[in-house]
């Protein structure tokens, strides 16, 4: 694993101007940080969470990196390639049966050397069980002490913080919004983003759309991401539109819309499901958006955008 072949990640991320009729007439300035366009494979939000995991890995002489996710995952998906480039050993347990047709993701991943080990539903409830890894791991041929475990999504301290380099590489400047809007699976992405924003830029308020249905716990998680309560951000739990990975009629005109207004490709898992709160939001709360200045976090994931046919 060559350490210093990270940097080739550590590069800015645009920040590009967004124009649909919906924010003209909500009289906003509306910009996106494309995380999408980091990689085209390391996408997104995932390569931040990825990166201090690897360098730890790396530190610590692993040269194995274990880690969980659907078969569709953004993350699997990410770790696969970034182990592929920076030659790590990936292993990736998955949730459920292996059906006939491989994902496009693992497909993906299985091409890029990525081992793949499935778990039934019920065992993969108890997937922390170190006997359950142990027994995965020897038949990946690896050794416990050979290997850095990644909980699902990336979503550890080591992924906070390197979700807390996400407003330096888009050159954010202080001061220059008023909100932060972004997706929240686990929060771990918010937790880095809202701890940047507290220390950096104490006016802004960073508005955090949780993807799945029932997601008041994640305020509990996200305190525990950033391990104290900071006040600076807001989480909207309902725009789920019935659930993760559930999509609605209204939320893919939105991204279709969006797409051929902006330009700009959304996945409706996460990203999606942003932009159609802040619509909603400026559409319901007129007065207070006037002349606002908001930035939304492009997140990535639109490699599992190909599942979504299939998903549905
Ligand atoms: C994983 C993911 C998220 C959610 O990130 P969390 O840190 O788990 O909240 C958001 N957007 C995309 C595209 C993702 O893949």
């Amino acid at each position: 694993m060559v350490i210093e072949s990270f940097v080739s990640l550590d590069r800015p991320v645009p920040v590009q101007p967004i124009c649909t009729e919906w924010s003209e007439q909500a009289g906003v300035t509306l910009d996106m940080l494309r995380l999408d366009e980091l990689d085209p494979d390391i996408s997104g939000n995932k390569w931040y969470k990825l990166k201090h995991n690897l360098i730890h890995a790396r530190e610590q002489d692993k040269t194995a990196v274990l880690s969980f996710g659907g078969a569709w995952s953004n993350h699997i998906h990410a770790l696969a390639a970034a182990g592929h480039r920076f030659g790590i050993t990936t292993v990736g347990v998955i949730r459920g049966e292996p059906s006939s047709e491989l994902t496009a993701t693992l497909i993906d991943a299985r091409r890029w050397g990525m081992q793949l080990h499935y778990l039934t539903w019920a065992d993969y409830r108890r997937k922390h069980d170190p006997d359950l890894i142990d027994k995965l791991l020897s038949q990946s041929g690896l050794l416990p002490e050979q290997v850095h475990i990644v909980p699902e999504g990336g979503s550890n301290r080591l992924g906070v913080s390197g979700c807390q380099g996400i407003l330096a590489a888009g050159r954010v400047p202080p001061g220059r919004y008023d909100e932060i809007w972004l997706a929240c699976g686990t929060g771990a992405t918010l937790a880095g983003i809202a701890l940047t924003a507290s220390e950096t830029m104490p006016d802004t308020r960073v508005k955090g759309v949780a993807v799945l249905k029932g997601a008041d716990f994640l305020r509990a998680d996200i305190d525990r991401h950033t391990q104290r309560a900071l006040s600076n951000w807001t989480l909207l739990t309902d725009y789920h539109h019935g659930g993760y990975a559930r999509t609605t009629e209204a939320l893919r005109s939105l991204i279709i819309s969006f797409e051929q207004e902006a330009g700009i490709p959304l996945d409706p898992v996460y990203t999606g499901k942003v932009l159609f709160a802040l619509k909603d939001s400026l559409r319901t709360n007129a007065a207070h958006y006037r002349s606002k200045r908001l930035l939304v976090i492009h997140t990535g994931g639109l490699q599992g955008r190909r599942g979504m046919v299939m998903q549905r």
